[in-house]
């Protein structure tokens, strides 16, 4: 059996962390150490697609790992998952701004730097980190910019970590620019923070819905992880990917265009759809049903996630957009 289970105590009351690790059994791994891969879910506790994608991988690599071992969590908020929370219930913080963590500082920061801690010791050569958005959204791989390097160095792990979020076979989706990513605090996200502080390449996916487990959305993300552990000689082969990437890019997360007034949002275009700048994305109707504003694209793109919200006030973003990024 090339299957074994460790566990992370939790800080405080929280309930511990599971980590199953999958190593290539020797009559089929070549000699060495083979490369270290760390699959990361449920960090947001009420985004559960990379639990169920997780719990489908472990017997797929049993059976067909060649090299190499896989690290498996599958959720580092098993208290937000119970709860059906996005943050860590102890003390309401969204540990995915969390990370390196801190061991004496509050609950949250506590959890983070106990999983950081177990997952930097296993010396991992990627990291992926699974995700939700929205009903309806496009899946996407999303990469983290790396912006604690400079130069050469920095090309050339952003280049790597384009390689393997293109291996997913899903739309590739840049972060947010250098300057709203630091305001963000995503160089502090388990994805930002091991590719800043480890150099090594991190690709965040984020399929389904939140709450459930979809069906299609795990399938997506177990496809998409298997298509990077081919890509880097675990696997002989991957399984087709579920969907067809968008056309055009690349592409990078942009806030969506924001409401002028509070109404009903009626959405126009689903997301996926490629449209020109000015295109109407939504109506906001008042409950008499007077159309109130259109909402056009600020730049050409599509929507990547809609807003999971039926009514909008002044100022509140439609959807999240991808629009192309030029060098
Ligand atoms: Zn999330």
């Amino acid at each position: 059996m090339s299957r074994s289970v460790s566990r992370v105590s939790a800080p405080g009351r929280g309930a511990d962390l599971v980590v199953v690790s999958v190593s290539a059994p020797a009559e089929r791994a070549p000699a060495g150490r083979g490369p270290v891969v760390v699959v990361t879910a449920n960090l947001h506790g009420d985004e559960c697609t990379g639990t169920g994608a997780v719990l489908r991988l472990i017997p797929i690599l049993e059976a067909q790992l060649l090299s190499g071992t896989v690290h498996l969590y599958p959720s580092l908020n098993p208290d937000g998952l119970e709860r059906r929370v996005r943050r860590f219930p102890e003390d309401d913080q969204d540990l995915n701004r969390l990370f390196p963590g801190d061991p004496s500082g509050a609950p949250g920061e506590r959890l983070a730097h106990a999983a950081w801690t177990d997952l930097t010791a296993r010396r991992p050569d990627l990291v992926v980190d699974l995700h939700a958005d929205a009903p309806g959204a496009v899946p996407y791989a999303l990469l983290d910019r790396a912006v604690s390097l400079q130069g050469e160095a920095r090309v050339r792990l952003e280049a790597e970590a384009a390689r393997l979020a293109v291996a997913t076979g899903l739309t590739v989706i840049r972060e947010y620019p250098d300057d709203r990513y630091l305001r963000f605090r995503l160089d502090r996200s388990l994805s930002g923070a091991a590719l800043n502080r480890l150099s090594v390449p991190t690709v965040t996916i984020e399929a389904g819905p939140r709450l459930v487990l979809d069906a299609d959305a795990v399938d997506v993300t177990v496809r998409a992880v298997l298509g990077m552990l081919s890509a880097i000689g675990m696997l002989a082969a991957a399984p087709p990917p579920a969907v067809t990437p968008m056309p055009g890019g690349p592409w990078r997360r942009e806030s969506g265009p924001r409401a002028s007034a509070k109404g009903v949002l009626v959405p126009r275009v689903g997301p996926g759809v490629l449209l020109d700048k000015g295109a109407v994305v939504a109506e906001i109707r008042s409950l008499a049903g007077l159309l109130l504003q259109e909402v056009v694209a600020e730049a050409p793109g599509f929507v990547l996630a809609p807003a999971e919200r039926a009514y909008v006030v002044a100022g509140v973003p439609i959807c999240t957009w991808a629009m192309a990024e030029h060098p």
